[in-house]
């Protein structure tokens, strides 16, 4: 099974439209939450993955949108545009995401999760020290994750003394990652809002038979989101961040 596997869209419909037409064929869509939040295409991007045979799991965003989390948890950027899309979601969409999981999803031999698989909501897995503790709550060989909007891929193994270690890897572009008997967690990056200083779309293509994965970058008319956030009255910093991905 090829799986596309995305995360923190954040209703950039331009980014997600990229992303679709660079991934070729798939039979399936893994969305590893936020999809809404700081764009302007709340409803648009998620009748859009609606059309795809699909398994998606709840982020922060989704949540603060609504109203599960205290928005006094988001900086003020993050809150204006969580109000905004409150207003703006249809109740079918509401309902949509008001269904979404937020506990681990496993799919064979893959868990999926927003933030982490030991705080599923509001985890941040960055550094190695982070995610070690995180190989104890879950029971598949590999976990993808998001939420931190930066590719990233972190190895658990053992040293010679027996000791569970867990490095971060390299994250390659456009080569095939084979999948080993190493567990791995996993993240693509964000298809709508990069941190790590590329602005273009990130996400991964994996092959569950062959077992590889492979991450890939997009270019998208930034630009046309910028203007739709811009006549929405969207925060001036949330607009600029995407030209420059952080
Ligand atoms: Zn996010």
């Amino acid at each position: 099974m090829r799986c596309l596997v995305i995360s923190d869209i954040h209703a950039n419909l331009a980014a997600f439209e990229a992303v679709l037409d660079d991934a070729g064929e798939f039979d399936v869509i893994w969305c590893l939450g936020d999809m809404v939040g700081y764009g302007p295409d709340p409803n648009e991007c998620i009748e859009l993955l609606r059309t795809f045979p699909h398994v998606c799991v709840a982020g922060n965003h989704d949540w603060a949108v609504l109203g599960r989390l205290n928005l006094g948890d988001f900086n003020p950027d993050a809150q204006r545009a969580s109000l905004w899309t409150r207003q703006k979601l249809t109740p079918d969409n509401r309902a949509y995401l008001e269904s979404l999981p937020v506990s681990l999803v496993k799919e064979e031999d893959f868990t999926l999760v927003h933030g982490s698989p030991r705080q599923p909501i509001w985890e941040y897995i960055l550094y190695p020290s982070v995610a070690l503790p995180n190989f104890a709550h879950f029971d598949t060989h590999f976990c993808f994750v998001g939420h931190t909007h930066a590719p990233a891929i972190f190895r658990s193994s053992q040293n010679e003394n027996g000791q569970t270690i867990c490095e971060s890897l390299m994250v390659p572009y456009s080569s095939l990652i084979p999948l080993g008997e190493e567990r791995l967690i996993i993240n693509p990056g964000s298809v709508g809002q990069p941190r790590d200083g590329d602005a273009r779309a990130s996400y991964i293509i994996l092959d569950t038979e062959a077992l590889t994965f492979e991450y890939r970058r997009i270019r998208y008319p930034v630009e046309v989101t910028q203007t739709k956030m811009d006549e929405a009255h969207l925060p001036v910093r949330l607009i600029t961040r995407l030209s420059y991905g952080w």
